[in-house]
């Protein structure tokens, strides 16, 4: 890693990290937390109030990372803390089915056309897993198509040339998942609709399912080429395969039907998370009823969980997306646009080669000067211009995603002087990765 400088030190958090080594493997519950990629202290966060978090050594951040996705009308919204409270007040957990449930799938299906009915879960994980099983269950096929650089989750046999932490650490594969495991997954180069047509005629009558994100986000942003989405709905169609859109990211965050309200097209199963929770455990998976009546106890598919459905979860989902009407998707595409603007604005003065690519208001700045449609031109991009990059904006109060390979997030929170502070944090940033050495 080039040599850099940490701009402060931040004893609370170091503290707490080197505690936290003892106990939990690497001092963190998800690997990308530990700030490997950039180095430094991770920064111990105890409060977050609309797009500021604050850290345990008392310093202040405008956040761009929302939780990675799921804060997207900022942190402690009133109005979805006195929802939680209100279901924490009636007990936390039945192990029986409650009304919340009910009110975030009609919530869901309400929003999302092709979602006919959709079952609860707690993490996108989970859905992705459970919605494969249900492919592979529903067509009596084995294999899965899944793209270099996109993640669904740490389900085993999706952990084949995946992104985020995966990309993060440019882990190949992960040890622990075997041959068995992932035999049956096919992994192709995002954004090429010739390979995935090879892969169904080399493998005619055995593909169950293609798995995509909506709009990948966990190589760094890298939307869909104009026609991809639809034309993976065709291949699928036209061999009896079923096309699941991963909208665990895109979900309810990019619009009010999230990818699918942008791009309309018709997914037989879809993935979600994050925003759905309001900042609890909550996801889910759902789409066409007569796949989803595979699933027990309607069908023989079998999925299940003790916290499933949980009422404090389903009362945040709830309170948030019922808050998240046009005007406030409005405001984060707003939020979004303004602060691609700065950054384009600071990275040229500056003269460092970037690219900064959006997906709705999902958007991240790659170091390059290549358009990036897929994994190979992401992990191509000038990576070690990040981390001074990210170190200069820590430095300056500003919360990004301690990797190069991630999505920013923006709130309905992010107002005129939280986008000033990133503003002004920007230039400093930009010239640092600009005197970054490899
Ligand atoms: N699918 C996508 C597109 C994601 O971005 C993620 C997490 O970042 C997941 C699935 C897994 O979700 P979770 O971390 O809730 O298990």
């Amino acid at each position: 890693m080039a040599c850099v400088s940490y701009p402060y030190a931040a004893p609370v958090s170091q503290t707490l990290f080197d505690r936290a080594a003892v106990v939990t493997p690497g001092g963190v519950n998800s690997p990308v937390r530990a700030f490997r990629a950039v180095g430094g202290t991770p920064r111990f966060m105890v409060s977050g109030d609309g797009p500021y978090l604050t850290d345990a050594d008392g310093r202040e951040y405008v956040d761009l990372v929302c939780s990675w996705g799921p804060m997207i009308l900022g942190h402690s919204h009133p109005e979805v803390i006195a929802a939680v409270q209100a279901a924490v007040a009636r007990g936390t957990s039945f192990g029986t089915p409650g009304e919340g449930e009910v009110e975030l799938a009609e919530e869901i299906v309400a929003r999302v056309g092709p979602v006919e009915q959709v079952r609860l879960v707690s993490s996108g994980t989970e859905a992705t897993m459970s919605a494969i099983r249900l492919a592979r269950g529903f067509t009596g096929r084995p294999k899965v198509i899944k793209f270099a650089g996109c993640y669904h989750g740490h389900v085993d046999a999706l952990l084949a040339a995946a992104g985020s932490g995966v990309a993060t650490f440019g882990l190949p594969d992960t040890p622990g998942v075997t041959g068995a495991q992932a035999g049956e997954t096919l992994v192709l180069p995002y954004n090429d609709l010739e390979a995935v047509r090879a892969a169904f005629a080399a493998h005619p009558g055995e593909i169950a399912c293609v798995i995509t994100e909506a709009a990948p986000g966990n190589m760094g942003v890298v939307p869909p080429l104009p026609g991809f989405n639809a034309g993976l709905k065709q291949l699928c169609s036209d061999n009896g395969a079923l096309y699941i859109s991963d909208e665990v990211m895109t979900g309810f965050r990019v619009s009010r039907a999230g990818w699918f309200g942008l791009d309309g097209v018709v997914p037989d199963l879809m993935t979600f998370g994050k925003v759905m929770g309001g900042g609890f455990p909550a996801a889910a998976f759902g789409g066409r009823s007569d796949v989803m009546a595979q699933l027990a106890p309607a069908g023989p598919v079998y999925q299940a969980g003790t916290l499933s459905g949980n009422p404090v979860a389903t009362a945040a989902g709830v309170a948030q997306l019922r808050l998240l009407d046009d005007a406030a998707y409005g405001r984060v595409d707003a939020a979004s646009a303004q602060l691609r603007a700065l950054a384009t604005e600071a990275l040229e003065k500056a003269g460092v080669a970037h690219r900064v690519q959006n997906a709705g208001s999902m958007f991240t700045v790659f170091f390059t000067d290549e358009d990036v449609t897929d994994y190979a031109k992401a992990k191509a991009q000038q990576a070690f211009r990040f981390t001074p990059f990210f170190h200069s904006m820590l430095s300056q109060g500003v919360y990004l995603p301690p990797s190069a390979f991630e999505s920013w997030f923006v709130s309905t929170a992010h107002d005129e002087r939280a986008l000033e502070r990133v503003a002004e944090a920007l230039p400093g940033a930009a010239r640092a990765a600009a005197e970054a050495a490899e």
